[in-house]
């Protein structure tokens, strides 16, 4: 690269971060690596390369040109030093804690997160010897009273899924590091992508991301990135890549990915604005009970969203006055939002969050999560936005 890139704008990063030279050939788009080894020039690079005396590419499951213009271009995105691409968000969640972590260490984690990574640290972790402390981090008292002098990781989404309650990153990463500096501050930036919010400038360690989502945003891919200090984002793909969790994302996806991020700040616009309008005409109707959206001024964590994140982010979550079977009768009526987990894509996903993506939660664990069992979750696309609301209106008017 002729520029240095670190003092351009982010849409710039976004389409340039990551470039593959590839002399005498020249393309613009990036040409896909799809191979499984790289042919060494003689006996003493193979020994070179895996003494780590001398960079260069080995074997895909440790490093292929396209997976590394994914983690440079996240990494730039997110001001990280480094970043790395696998290949799920639980691939990259699972790679960085047990990167991490050892049997007898102790996580602090938010009592709302992803069902997968709850079940990480209810079901998994524990039979290594592990355990890990639920609690509310919208509180700071509560974060306080669950450190432990072999707390190792202090786990975050912000906002959360799918209550999206927001936590004050850098009022959080202060307290834990006060306690100890050597506890790494994990959030997971999934919900907000890069746009709208960087944790590591307000104090984080590590970022993780589903990159299924938003970054790659085109709901065909499944995938993940951890981004942080060059020295750590080494030990992920050292260790828990290369030894532990093998979750190494294929050439041709990590083309896609890339290809998918050149267009993260328009669609990330996108996506907030149709929300923004979507939430308020929720708000506004007499069968919508309640709606959970950073952008609405009556938004309890409001003043945190303002200092945190530069847009409020196109999740919604709602819920109807109405019985159990008449919201199914809801979801099931529309014609434009698919009905589907995941999020992030162009299209408009709705979900049932106690029956689907959380239904690793016990009833007590839903309720001191905030999740009811009518709530429904809308990941808003990029359609236009009348057609959406009118999707949403005919399905309220026929309960
Ligand atoms: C989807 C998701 C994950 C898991 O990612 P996969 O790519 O499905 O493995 C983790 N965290 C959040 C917030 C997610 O939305």
């Amino acid at each position: 690269m002729k520029h240095d890139l670190s003092k351009k704008g982010f849409a710039t990063r976004q389409i340039h971060a990551g470039h593959i030279e590839v002399p005498g050939i020249n393309p613009l788009a990036t040409p896909i690596f799809q191979t499984s080894t790289f042919v060494f020039e003689n006996a003493a690079q193979g020994a070179a390369r895996f003494a780590k005396k001398e960079k260069g590419y080995i074997y895909t499951r440790l490093g292929n040109p396209n997976q590394d213009q994914v983690g440079a271009k996240v990494a730039a995105l997110e001001n990280a030093e480094a970043g790395i691409v696998l290949s799920s968000g639980m691939g990259a969640i699972s790679t960085c804690f047990w990167t991490i972590l050892e049997s007898g260490d102790h996580v602090v984690a938010n009592d709302t997160l992803y069902g997968a990574t709850y079940s990480f640290l209810t079901k998994a972790f524990p039979r290594y010897g592990g355990e890990a402390t639920f609690t509310d981090l919208t509180n700071l008292e509560n974060l306080k009273s669950s450190l432990r002098s072999n707390t190792k990781l202090v786990f975050f989404e912000t906002p959360a899924n799918p209550n999206l309650n927001v936590i004050d990153i850098e009022a959080v990463a202060e307290t834990v590091h006060a306690f100890d500096k050597n506890i790494k501050v994990v959030v997971d930036n999934t919900f907000c992508t890069p746009y709208i919010q960087r944790p590591l400038d307000l104090g984080a360690d590590v970022v993780v991301h589903s990159g299924t989502k938003y970054l790659n945003g085109h709901g065909d891919v499944i995938s993940g990135m951890i981004c942080g200090k060059a020295d750590f984002i080494e030990k992920c793909r050292s260790f828990g890549l290369s030894f532990v969790t093998g979750a190494s994302l294929s050439p041709f996806d990590s083309f896609l990915i890339s290809r998918g991020l050149k267009t993260l700040d328009i669609r990330m616009e996108k996506h907030c604005s149709n929300a923004i309008a979507i939430a308020e005409f929720l708000e506004g109707h007499e069968k919508v009970n309640k709606v959970y959206y950073p952008g609405l001024p009556d938004f309890p964590g409001r003043e945190i969203v303002k200092k945190q994140m530069k847009l409020p982010g196109a999740m919604i979550s709602f819920e109807l006055n109405a019985s159990k079977a008449k919201s199914e009768a809801f979801i099931n009526s529309l014609e434009l939002c698919a009905l589907a987990v995941s999020l992030g894509d162009t299209e408009t996903l709705i979900q049932h969050p106690a029956s689907m993506t959380h239904n690793s939660y016990s009833k007590q664990a839903l309720s001191e999560a905030g999740i009811t069992e009518s709530m429904i979750r809308l990941s808003i696309g990029l359609e236009t936005v009348d057609d959406l609301i009118e999707d949403l209106k005919d399905g309220l008017e026929k309960i």
